[in-house]
C-alpha cells in the first residue's frame, strides 16, 4: 500500500513512455516487501540539472538514467564507480548518507547474464554499432575472456572513439560495414551482438541491421544476441532462428541489469530473476 511514508525510485530519460522498467521494478519491490515504488520521470534536456538536484530534497532514494542522459549526469554525481567511468556512462544513482548522488553502471553485468550459461567455442564475437550499448557489450566480452572482438559500424568517428576506449588493441578491431573483409568475418564468428536500434518498435521494425545482404554469409553455428527487447523476437532474430542459429533477445539483459540496480539501491538485496520476468510476461500478454 502506498502511504505517506512511501519513498520512490525514478527513471529519468526522454522518451521513456515505452520503458518496461516500472513494470519489473515494482514487481520486485513488492516481492521484497519494501515501502518503495518505482516511477518514470520524463525530463527535458534543459531541466535535467534542476530535476536531478531537486530529487535530492524529496523522498527519492535512487534513480535509473536512460537515453539520452547516461553521459550528461556525470557532472551531477559526487561518487562514480570505476566501471561507470570506464564506460563513460551511468545508468544507476543512489543517495548516500550525506545526501549526495553515488553512481554506477549495471549494463555490463546485465549483458553478460545470458552468456554465462552458454558454451562458446573460439570466443570470437562481432558487435554491430558503436554507440553507448556497444561500449558495455565490449567490456562484457572482455570480462568473458573473448579472444577476438570485431566491431562493425557505419560511423568511422564513433568507431575510432570506441576502439581507442579499450586497452585491448590486440583483441578489438573495427570495420565499416561495407568493408570487403566483413563477409569472411561473419562466417567465422561465434557470436554476433546487435547493438544498433535497427529493428526496434520505435524505429522501422521491418529492417535488419545493415540490410538483408549483410546476413547472407551467416551460418547456423553463430549465436545471435539482439539487445532489443521490444519487439521480441525482432526481424533479425526470426531470420537467424529460421537459419538454425541460437538466438537471445534483450529481455534477459534488461532484467539482469535491473536486478543489479535494485541491489545497488538496497545495499545488496537480490530478487529472483523470475519475479521480474513473470511480471514482464504478464504485462506483454495483456497488451
Ligand atoms: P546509441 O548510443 O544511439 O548507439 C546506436 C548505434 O547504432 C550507433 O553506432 C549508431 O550509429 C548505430 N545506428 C543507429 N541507426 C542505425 C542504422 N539505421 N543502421 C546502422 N547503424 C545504426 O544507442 P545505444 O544506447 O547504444 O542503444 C542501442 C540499442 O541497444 C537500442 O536498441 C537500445 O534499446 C538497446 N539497449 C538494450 C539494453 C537492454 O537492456 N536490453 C540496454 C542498452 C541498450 P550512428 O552513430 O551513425 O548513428
Amino acid at each position: 500500500m502506498i502511504s505517506s511514508k512511501t519513498s520512490f525510485i525514478g527513471l529519468i530519460g526522454n522518451p521513456i513512455s515505452h520503458s518496461l522498467s516500472p513494470i519489473m521494478q515494482n514487481a520486485a519491490l513488492e516481492f521484497l516487501g519494501l515501502d518503495l515504488i518505482y516511477i518514470a520521470i520524463p525530463c527535458k534536456k534543459e531541466d535535467l540539472n534542476l530535476v536531478i538536484n531537486s530529487l535530492k530534497k524529496i523522498n527519492c532514494k535512487g534513480l535509473n538514467i536512460t537515453i539520452p542522459y547516461k553521459e550528461k549526469v556525470f557532472e551531477l554525481c559526487d561518487e562514480i564507480s570505476p566501471i561507470a567511468r570506464k564506460l563513460k556512462a551511468i545508468n544507476t544513482l543512489k543517495l548516500d548518507s550525506n545526501n549526495k548522488w553515488s553512481a554506477t553502471n549495471t549494463d555490463v553485468e546485465g549483458f553478460i547474464y545470458p552468456l554465462k550459461s552458454i558454451h562458446i567455442n573460439k570466443k570470437h564475437a562481432m558487435v554491430l554499432g558503436s554507440g553507448g550499448a556497444a561500449r558495455s557489450v565490449i567490456q562484457g566480452l572482455i570480462n568473458l575472456n573473448f579472444k577476438k572482438i570485431t566491431i562493425i559500424s557505419r560511423n568511422q568517428k564513433s568507431l575510432n572513439l570506441l576502439t581507442n576506449n579499450f586497452d585491448n588493441s590486440n583483441v578489438i578491431q573495427g570495420y565499416l560495414y561495407g568493408d570487403s573483409q566483413v563477409t569472411s568475418l561473419i562466417k567465422e564468428t561465434d557470436l554476433i551482438v546487435n547493438a544498433t536500434p535497427v529493428g526496434m518498435s520505435v524505429t522501422d521494425n521491418e529492417e535488419m541491421p545493415y540490410g538483408n545482404n549483410f546476413w547472407k554469409p551467416l551460418t547456423p553455428n553463430t549465436i545471435i544476441y539482439d539487445l532489443i527487447y521490444n519487439p521480441s523476437p525482432t526481424k533479425l532474430l526470426k531470420f537467424c532462428s529460421n537459419k538454425g542459429c541460437l538466438t537471445i533477445d534483450g529481455m534477459q539483459m534488461l532484467i539482469a541489469q535491473g536486478i543489479k540496480s535494485l541491489a545497488f539501491w538496497t545495499d545488496g538485496l537480490e530478487v529472483p530473476f523470475e519475479v521480474m520476468d513473470n511480471a514482464l510476461k504478464k504485462y506483454m500478454k495483456s497488451k
